[in-house]
């Protein structure tokens, strides 16, 4: 069962997406070289905290922090820690949400520290964005769950291969459900498998968080001994881009994006859904 929300509801999760957002503004300025992954955990804490929100990360499954900081070869789930410190040429991807009277917002993106990255780092973290954002222009009246993740793959392919071979999309983790909880069904795959079906019918009322996983090499990752730390299993770095996204009967809104994806899902034309809190 998909959870169907009111627009009340979809307005209180526009809340949470806005702080998820304000969370990502704070972090991405403090991802410079000679910062540590606990210092980012630390500015995202102090943003929840002036929002008045809640941590739906911390506590998860025993998680211990507030955000996931995932370095270079790492995929998604890293904990932050005082002994991680970020070098210039490093990439992170910082994954992290919020709760706002019970509704959740969950989102994250791909930085460079420093600078002087290799091409094929901006390219890799460009393709995993853009093919998050082919995802959340899927998410539309008339569609099916299998569009979303059909678009997010199609879009992946349809790129020049990097230097290393291909682009490996993960297929352990992937997207799901949010509302009352930041995991919910449907689970959001970032390909098309055929055996699943083509998954429901796509309704006004449904929120979505589509991620993407990419990888300069393989799709085959692992989890490291602290439970947690997902890693690719050849060391190539990935990129990892989330949004939060409702759909409603004035069209999409992406609820962690400042404009609620405006001005990318526009380059798609498709209009957005008016903001509730506007
Ligand atoms: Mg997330
Ligand atoms: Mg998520």
């Amino acid at each position: 069962m998909v959870e169907i929300k009111t627009p009340e509801q979809i307005a209180k999760m526009r809340e949470a997406g806005l702080v998820v957002a304000a969370i990502h503004e704070a972090t991405r300025e403090a991802a410079v070289p000679g910062a540590t992954t606990k210092d980012l955990d630390d500015v995202a804490r102090k943003v929840l905290a002036e929002h008045g929100a809640k941590s739906n990360f911390l506590g998860y499954g025993g998680f211990p922090a507030t955000i996931c900081t995932s370095k270079n070869e790492v995929v998604v789930h890293g904990i932050p820690s005082e002994d991680v410190v970020l070098e210039n040429g490093d990439i992170i991807s910082i994954d992290c949400g919020a709760i706002i009277d019970g509704w959740h917002g969950d989102a994250a993106y791909t930085a460079f520290v420093g600078s002087g990255h290799a091409p094929e780092l901006i390219e890799l973290s460009r393709v995993t964005e853009e093919s998050m954002w082919a995802g959340l222009a899927a998410m539309k009246q008339g569609n099916r769950l299998v569009d979303i993740s059909k678009a997010v793959e199609s879009y992946i392919r349809r790129q020049p291969r990097p230097a290393t071979g291909k682009y490996g999309i993960v297929e352990d983790y992937g997207g799901h459900g949010i509302g009352s909880q930041m995991h919910m069904d449907p689970h959001v795959l970032n390909y098309v498998e055929r055996r699943r079906g083509r998954g429901p019918k796509l309704v006004p009322g449904m929120c979505l968080a589509i991620e993407p996983m990419v990888s300069l090499g393989t799709p085959r990752t692992n989890v490291l001994e602290d439970d947690w730390t997902v890693v690719t299993t050849d060391g190539t770095w990935s990129s990892h881009w989330e949004h939060s996204i409702a759909l409603t009967e004035q069209g999409p809104l992406v609820l962690t994006a400042r404009d609620g994806g405006k001005a990318k899902l526009a380059e798609y034309g498709i209009t957005t859904a008016p903001d509730p809190l506007a």
